[in-house]
């Protein structure tokens, strides 16, 4: 592995040089210097995600009421979490047609506060949905009303229980979002994986859906990846200073 200074400018020379749009591949690791924690650094997991089943919410009242207590305890750091310079830094890139957007594992809402686009893989906490209608509302009131009754709330239009807009365990994530991240992996001409372990499907087969139609690839992670064999250039360091230290050479390269 080259060593981190050279890596950025590599990797800078390589965005500038581009002949299309890269995308980006995020994970709870683009977020951690937003002060959320993520799901298996080091080598405890964090309860950060839900643990309740999407087959036992469906089927389960208790699990619904566990569902919606994890979710509540979480909420408000979630509302409060403010996106970094790395998160602008996306923005700015797709904004300068460097990038097509963003494709995320993330729930957080990070990389849209920032002024990306963003494809969600796993959905998206600030939102609760409706199991059976199209009911759809700001997460926050029904945190509240939970809080307040101890209740899981149903919805006002059919009265099925409502779920935050994320994706469970063992639920289908969105087909539509699902094709466009695979269409964006072999759109782009190079793809920059930013802050994840890599070892949950499908979002971990993106990169080698971009690879084999051509692109580049470039992994920034504090750790190891099952992928960092398969790219061309691997940057174990914090995601924020990174990408900062990319745009800083990209500056140098084009005043
Ligand atoms: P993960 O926890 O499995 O892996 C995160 C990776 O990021 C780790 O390898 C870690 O070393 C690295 N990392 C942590 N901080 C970093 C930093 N500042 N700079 C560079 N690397 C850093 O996360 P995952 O691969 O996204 O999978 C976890 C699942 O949990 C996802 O499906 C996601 O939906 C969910 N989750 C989301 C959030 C969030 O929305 N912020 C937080 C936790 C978990």
């Amino acid at each position: 592995m080259a060593g981190t200074q050279s890596a950025t400018e590599k990797v800078a020379a390589r965005l500038a040089g581009a002949r299309s749009p890269w995308v980006a591949l995020t994970g709870a690791g683009m977020s951690t210097e937003s002060g959320l924690p993520d799901f298996r650094s080091g080598s405890d997991r964090k309860v950060v995600v839900s643990t309740v089943p999407y087959s036992q919410f469906c089927s389960d009242p208790d699990a619904r009421w566990a569902f919606w207590q994890q979710k509540s305890a979480l909420h408000d750091a979630y509302v409060s979490a403010i996106p970094h310079r790395g998160h602008s830094l996306l923005a700015r890139w797709e904004q300068e047609q460097r990038l097509l957007g963003v494709i995320t594992q993330n729930i957080d809402g990070l990389h849209q506060k920032a002024g990306s686009s963003v494809l969600e893989l796993h959905g998206n906490m600030h939102q609760v949905c409706c199991l059976e209608c199209e009911f759809q509302d700001a997460a926050s009131e029904w945190v509240e009303q939970f809080r307040q009754t101890n209740t899981v709330p149903d919805c006002p239009h059919c009265g099925a229980p409502l779920k935050h807009a994320t994706i469970s365990f063992g639920q289908n994530l969105s087909p539509s979002v699902l094709q466009k991240a695979w269409c964006w992996s072999k759109q782009a001409s190079g793809m920059i994986v930013i802050g994840t372990s890599l070892t949950v499907s499908p979002a971990a087969e993106l990169p080698r859906v971009a690879k084999q139609a051509g692109a580049e690839l470039i992994i920034i992670n504090r750790e190891p990846t099952p992928l960092d064999d398969l790219a061309d250039i691997v940057i174990q360091a914090e995601a924020g200073a990174t990408l900062a230290r990319i745009q800083d050479a990209l500056a140098r390269a084009q005043p």
